[in-house]
């Protein structure tokens, strides 16, 4: 089942041009009702419940109603994200409320290049990816 907002979290990120869960949908689905400066899930019917905007969103204001298997109805399974870890606040029916935190990244944000390696122009042709500039081309 797809997302849902709760409108009195959403601060239509504090009326930025993107929003957080607009930018990070990759099926580009939120969309944010520019006069109640509130987000909502304008294709419910498309959402895979990938959970990319409730992580990314900053107020927890999105909540995933996942299938029975997952989180049974009355259940909840809410994550809160920094830039090292996430915590997930698990809701159970009966009440129960759990939480777990794991490590999101064994580096320091902003110290990965991405375009490290990355070949000269000249190579444009090779067969290998960028990040293959060490690799032997096999022979025939
Ligand atoms: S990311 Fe969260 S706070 Fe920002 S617009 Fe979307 S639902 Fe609202
Ligand atoms: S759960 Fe995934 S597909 Fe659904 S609205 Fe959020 S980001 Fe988009």
């Amino acid at each position: 089942m797809p997302t849902f907002v709760h409108t009195d979290k959403c601060d239509g990120c504090k009326g930025g041009e993107v929003t957080a869960c607009m930018y990070i949908c990759p099926h580009d689905l939120m969309k944010l009702d520019t006069e109640r400066m509130k987000a909502f899930n304008q294709e419910p019917d498309q959402c895979w419940e990938c959970m990319c905007c409730v992580k990314a969103c900053p107020r927890q204001a999105i909540e995933v109603r996942a299938y029975a298997d997952f989180v049974p109805m009355g259940g909840a399974a809410i994550p809160l994200r920094t830039d090292t870890h996430i915590m997930w606040t698990i809701k159970f029916r009966d009440g129960e409320i759990k939480r777990f935190k794991f490590p999101v990244r064994t580096t320091p944000v902003g110290s990965i290049d991405p375009y490290k390696d990355k070949p000269a122009a000249g190579d444009i042709n090779s067969p290998l990816l960028f990040t293959e500039a060490n690799k032997q081309l096999p022979t025939i």
